[in-house]
């Protein structure tokens, strides 16, 4: 009778939960730009609601290099780094063929004809916080991610996900994969049908109307999947594509740039109120975010004086090429370079019978003679160089042997790859500029304040994932955020 007594007093006890989790990934968005927009931010807008309601980790970094899309929003949602995750960059060797982070041709694509909607997120090794909330919910929990990038979809919804939505340009509209469904749901389709002009008018990737057709869309998937609605708990992953266009393009002090985090701002404040009238104040709890930062324009840079440079991959491989060639015989030693990553051809060296480690050490010599250079890390042999461990774990955090090339090139702080007159700037350095992001909490049991201490990128799924008493991702190696 006791053991039936208990049962019952657990039945009707369940976990407390908030009816839906948010996730919003800003995709390029500086920690800085809390406050270099301050005075933009408007009183009934999305990010002022946020700071002056929600908690603040104001000293977040992402402990691993390099820092790209596709690695953020796996961090984020995984609590752990592109060495155990296996999502080392936007395109990556997998089974030596070089391929996008979510490229998958055993799928087609759903509402396209296109390639865009052959992917999956297949290529991630580990469980994320929304398959975590689906296991530890019998899989009653949904979860959706929705992005125009399709990386930005589907590696944050994960596995198990009831759905993941990206945009194909070509349509116009917003896709899905056959991973996850044969048919788009009606609501998709009568999204897509209902914002045709929009789409059709404008190029959402590079306008601010991207914005608003992503959180439009995030607001129709809480309808058509029924998010929030019920006594288990939903998750419902957004990510922001249109600041990342515009920021590589414009760069950081941009008109261009200021227009796009206006409408974020005005869209957000929107999508709070769709998701108090749809779901309730303070029924959910909410996350903001960015997958990296960005490095400012080598122009601007200059012209005050500040340290910056442009770096070509392309013509410094080509240099170390010719010195191999020269010194071994070898014909192209680096056989590819994905960002600071450089792949050897292992066979030509076993076939010209090399002395592999010697090649190694010449590359590396050579390239660190380049003013633009600070280290070449062997990740192969990390821990025997003198590079400093701040850097160098990063660079290991970010290895995964069967996917990564054998040298990491670590430039000085301010180099970048672009030219001199270019207009834009981009990020993927372990440098502040790129790595130090936003990470805000709004909603349920979220009280208000602001923290300095600091955090990772891999403390925001387990300190959602304490929070909702689940598991924290299977490969998390983050902590738990105590609001304080
Ligand atoms: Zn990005």
């Amino acid at each position: 009778m006791a053991l039936l007594g208990m049962t019952t007093a657990t039945a009707q006890q369940p976990v407390e939960r908030p009816r839906l989790v948010v996730g919003i990934v800003v995709d390029q968005m500086r920690w800085d730009y809390l406050y270099t927009y301050s005075s933009m931010w408007q009183a009934d807008g999305g990010i002022r609601r946020l700071l002056d309601g929600g908690y603040s980790c104001g000293n977040t970094i992402i402990d691993y290099v390099p820092t790209y899309t596709a690695c953020g929003h796996s961090c984020v949602y995984t609590g752990t780094t592109p060495a155990f995750n296996g999502i080392v960059g936007n395109t990556m060797m997998v089974h030596g063929k070089p391929m996008t982070s979510v490229q998958d041709t055993t799928v087609v694509g759903v509402g396209t004809t296109t390639k865009v909607g052959q992917a999956s997120p297949r290529n991630l090794l580990v469980t994320t916080l929304g398959d975590e909330l689906r296991l530890a919910t019998a899989m009653q929990a949904r979860v959706v991610g929705v992005s125009l990038k399709d990386r930005a979809a589907i590696l944050p919804a994960g596995h198990a996900a009831n759905g993941a939505f990206w945009y194909d340009s070509k349509v116009p509209g917003f896709i899905t994969s056959t991973y996850y469904m044969d048919k788009l749901p009606q609501w998709a389709e009568q999204f897509n049908k209902r914002n045709k002009a929009t789409m059709t008018d404008y190029d959402l990737w590079n306008n601010r109307n991207g914005v608003t057709m992503t959180f439009d869309m995030a607001a129709a998937a809480i309808d058509g999947e029924r998010l929030g609605q019920d006594g288990v708990t939903d998750l419902l992953a957004i990510s922001i594509s249109t600041t990342d266009y515009v920021g590589h393009a414009w760069s950081t002090r941009s008109p261009q740039l200021d227009s796009i985090y206006n409408q974020l701002d005005i869209d957000l404040g929107r999508f709070l109120n769709v998701l108090d009238r749809k779901v309730g104040p303070g029924n959910y709890l909410l996350f903001l975010t960015a997958d990296h930062g960005a490095t400012h324009n080598y122009k601007y840079m200059s012209e005050h004086h500040l340290p910056t440079e442009t770096m070509g991959n392309t013509s410094l491989e080509k240099k170390i090429n010719e010195m191999v060639k020269d010194k071994y015989g070898i014909d192209k030693v680096v056989k590819a370079h994905m960002g600071y990553n450089w792949f050897l051809d292992n066979e030509a060296i076993a076939e010209a019978e090399a002395d592999r480690e010697a090649i190694k050490r010449d590359i590396i010599a050579a390239l660190q003679h380049d003013d633009r250079i600070s280290w070449v890390v062997d990740c192969e042999h990390p821990y025997d160089q003198s590079i400093p461990r701040e850097v160098v774990d990063r660079v290991v955090k970010g290895y995964y042997p069967k996917r990564c090339g054998e040298l990491y090139i670590i430039p000085v702080m301010g180099v970048y790859s672009g030219s001199h007159d270019g207009k834009g700037s981009t990020h993927g350095t372990w440098n502040q500029s790129d790595s130090h992001i936003p990470l805000l909490f709004y909603g349920w049991q979220v009280p208000h304040g602001e923290r300095t201490e600091r955090n990772g990128m891999v403390d925001i799924a387990p300190t959602v994932a304490a929070m909702l008493h689940i598991q924290a991702p299977d490969a998390c190696i983050g902590h738990p955020i105590p609001f304080k």
